[in-house]
């Protein structure tokens, strides 16, 4: 199951709030909202990190796919452009 970062940021307010207004002996849930807020935080810059960084080896990985091709007599990659394979000199197309 996978819980978005802002569920868990609203979650830790709620809850710190919550906690902060019923007092002193509910001062270890404010402390876990705190706690949820933090990892919500962290949560989002995960995300933030990581996905555009994902989005772009995608895209590379489509334009190589696009531009190259293998060699049917020895397996060599070859662009698409190449009349001939580099690699055993057979013709390609
Ligand atoms: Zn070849």
């Amino acid at each position: 199951m996978k819980i978005p970062a802002l569920v868990w940021l609203m979650l830790g307010i709620l809850l710190t709030v919550v906690s902060y207004y019923l007092g002193d002996e509910f001062v270890l849930f404010f402390y876990a909202g705190l706690l949820i807020i933090a990892l919500g935080v962290f949560k989002l810059i995960l995300s933030y990190v990581f996905s555009p960084k994902e989005t772009i080896i995608e895209k590379k990985a489509v334009q190589q796919k696009d531009h190259y091709s293998k060699c049917r007599h020895c397996n060599n990659i070859t662009r698409k452009i190449d009349y001939y394979c580099s690699m055993c000199g057979k013709q390609l197309r």
